[in-house]
């Protein structure tokens, strides 16, 4: 008997961006150059299939410095860290790699310039991501202030609403982010915005992506962690674009085979952090039991490269 037929849209672009793909490579430089074990301070990037393979190669992973010894490799993961952390390996006198995604390290430049001018700050972002605490952690604590909401942007109080800056997560939605923005333009008109949009690339770049099939789909598929911010962002923007019925898995064992009824034409995206070995694999498992016709539909292209710290390349 024959499977029944399931089209299938990949969104693209989908997957892994420059700052995940940069931050990976450092790993596998250090192990590579140094040899294992190698420390990485938190996961390198939110995805398990990631952090497994980098395991297998040599890589130890913890959440704190203080678990690293003195005399062996660590590296910072793709979040980014506080100005304490790089205090303390300075202090210990560790050899340390920075894995900080370049776009994540502008909103870090850009908080302190905003410091140096006076400015009070705002960071609209999701209280506990490391990306958010590495963030806030470029000030001296107290320094800052958290709005995840529309609602808390209504209620927020200020000291100096002449002096105000905003600095934003890179992994927001882009929709949800403008409209926390157009109530803190409109309560506090004289407040300064950053000069590029702190959103990155890839984050905007993905949810266009799924906004651009979310309509055509019975149901979709964003591959990629609980814990990853730019893949959960995933899931409501396609929601929101007009398929509520999507979900977040990491594999298709988390998915419930009752789940594909009635799904005729399914919509598959990944979130940044998530290799394409696990599109490949979702793919080869559907083909097991359906009859695939495979689409992709191309938004945008992208082109971005990060360059590698010098101390692994020379
Ligand atoms: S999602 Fe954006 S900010 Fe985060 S690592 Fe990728 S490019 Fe950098």
């Amino acid at each position: 008997m024959s499977n029944p037929p399931l089209e299938i849209l990949l969104a693209k672009p989908r997957g892994f961006c420059a700052g995940v793909d940069r931050a990976i490579r450092i790993v596998e430089l250090a192990l590579y150059k140094h040899g294992p074990p190698v420390y990485v301070r938190h996961e390198i990037v939110h995805n398990q299939r990631v952090v497994d393979d980098l395991r297998a190669k040599g890589a130890v992973f913890v959440e704190e410095l203080k678990e690293v010894p003195n005399n062996v490799p660590v590296v910072f993961s793709a979040h980014g860290v506080p100005k304490s952390v790089f205090t303390e390996a300075k202090s210990r006198k560790m050899y340390y790699l920075d894995a900080t995604c370049p776009l994540v390290t502008k909103v870090h430049v850009d908080t302190e310039r905003h410091r140096k001018d006076g400015k009070e700050l705002i960071l609209i972002g999701h209280a506990g991501h490391p990306e958010v605490i590495g963030t806030i952690g470029q000030l001296p604590d107290g320094n800052m202030h958290l709005v995840g909401t529309a609602e808390a942007a209504e209620t927020l109080q200020v000291e100096n609403p002449e002096q105000l800056a905003f600095v934003t997560q890179t992994t927001l939605s882009v929709d949800d982010t403008s409209a926390i923005i157009a109530i803190l333009k409109r309560r506090f008109p004289n407040i300064k915005a950053p000069h590029k949009e702190d959103i990155c690339y890839a984050t905007t770049n993905r949810q266009a992506a799924i906004k651009n099939i979310a309509q055509k789909c019975d149901a979709i598929i964003v591959i990629g962690a609980s814990n990853s911010s730019n893949s959960k962002r995933l899931v409501e923007v396609a929601q929101a674009s007009g398929c509520p019925k999507t979900i977040l898995a990491q594999s298709i064992e988390e998915v419930e085979i009752g789940w594909f009824n009635e799904v005729k034409k399914l919509g598959i995206t990944a979130g940044a952090s998530a290799p394409e070995i696990l599109v490949d694999q979702l793919l080869e498992t559907l083909k097991e039991r359906y009859d695939l016709v495979i689409n992709e539909s191309e938004a945008i292209d992208e082109d971005v490269t990060f360059s590698l710290p010098r101390a692994l390349t020379s």
